[in-house]
């Protein structure tokens, strides 16, 4: 099966194995389990921040944040599309009793002026307290598309003026860091709090990391005990993120050549509709005419090609490191076929 479901469906390969069996532990809860330490000193040196908690996963270290950040009552600004919204179990209410105010970004992307309009007059008393920020790089659901740099630090600039924290959903950031050309620590400088996932393209099996302040994380290592994430010897699953950090981020430009190539493919199919932009290592794109969705996924299944229909008229195809060029040659001759 060529399974195009997920970049979070990879296995790990034979290095990061034997990485992990070669792993040092301790009890990571009494800060005791040194390759636990070695992955968080090595992502916050890598963003130029401060301390970092790794956690069993990115819905974890997003929903920390955001109870870090906020209080009962005050609300989180994100777009509409945004994993913590859509994809966290309603856990922004669940966990921090806060509301939410989602924007129409483009393809899950904001804009300083998007940002502006969200915010309530801290004077209103009809209103929530505008207090958090979040956006999401690459942003999953409009099609792994990427922020302009320059957009975030707009945004930064109106998050200083009203006196609210910001907040990454970095799950695909290094996508997003190869794809620009950009450096983990431009956005340490910007950002609040980031989270990021080392189980999705860079192929750990488990694990996300949150960053920040040392005072910031702290707090979140309470959050992480109270949500039960506090992990023991989790330096087995640590070594695979460290492992990860070191081997697979350049590679991550041949999952978006891949997804460059399925896009072109389908662009040429009669019954393909909208395609959204392919920046980094996700295709998402319409079927319309001869085909719903799901009919479409069921068709490839038989093939041997795993893919999601998201909704009845749309499929998302994600690249990640277990999808190999040969896999990519077959899948294209399954598309053309069609
Ligand atoms: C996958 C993902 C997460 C975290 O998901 P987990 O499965 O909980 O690790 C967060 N944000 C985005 C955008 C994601 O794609």
């Amino acid at each position: 099966m060529m399974d195009y479901r997920s970049d979070t469906v990879t296995r790990p390969t034979a290095g990061m194995l034997q990485a992990m069996m070669e792993a040092k532990t301790g009890d990571d809860v009494f800060g005791e389990d040194p390759t636990v330490n070695i992955l968080e000193t090595k992502a916050a040196t890598l963003f130029g921040m401060e301390a970092a908690i790794f956690c069993p996963s990115g819905t974890m270290t997003n929903q920390i944040a955001i109870k870090c950040h906020t209080q009962p009552g005050d609300e989180v600004i994100c777009d509409r599309l945004s994993h913590i919204y859509q994809f966290e179990g309603g856990g922004i209410a669940s966990n921090s009793g806060a509301s939410v105010r989602l924007l129409n970004g483009n393809n899950g992307r904001l804009t300083a002026d998007h940002v502006k309009e969200g915010i309530n007059n801290p004077l209103d008393i009809h209103k929530a307290v505008s207090r958090l920020v979040s956006l999401e790089n690459t942003a999953n659901f409009g099609g792994g598309t990427c922020y302009n740099f320059a957009d975030i630090v707009a945004i930064k600039a109106v998050c200083q003026a009203h006196n609210l924290s910001l907040h990454l959903d970095g799950a695909r950031l290094f996508n997003a860091l190869v794809a620009k050309n950009e450096t983990p620590a431009q956005y340490g400088e910007v950002f609040d709090s980031i989270s990021i996932c080392l189980s999705k393209g860079l192929g750990a099996p488990v694990g996300s990391l949150l960053l920040g302040t040392k005072t910031f994380v702290q707090k979140a290592r309470r959050v992480r005990k109270a949500m039960g994430g506090g992990m023991r010897q989790a330096g087995i699953l640590a070594a695979a993120g460290v492992y990860a950090l070191e081997h697979h981020v350049q590679r991550l430009a041949a999952d978006h050549l891949h997804a460059q190539q399925l896009a072109a493919a389908w662009k040429q199919k009669d019954f393909t509709g909208e395609i959204l932009p392919v920046e980094t290592n996700i295709v998402i794109f319409e079927v319309k005419g001869r085909y719903t969705a799901p009919q479409l996924v069921a068709l490839l299944k038989e093939k041997n090609i795993l893919a999601i229909a998201i909704s009845s008229t749309h499929i998302r195809m994600v690249l990640h490191l277990d999808i190999q060029s040969h896999m990519i040659e077959e899948t294209l001759a399954v598309i053309h076929a069609l």
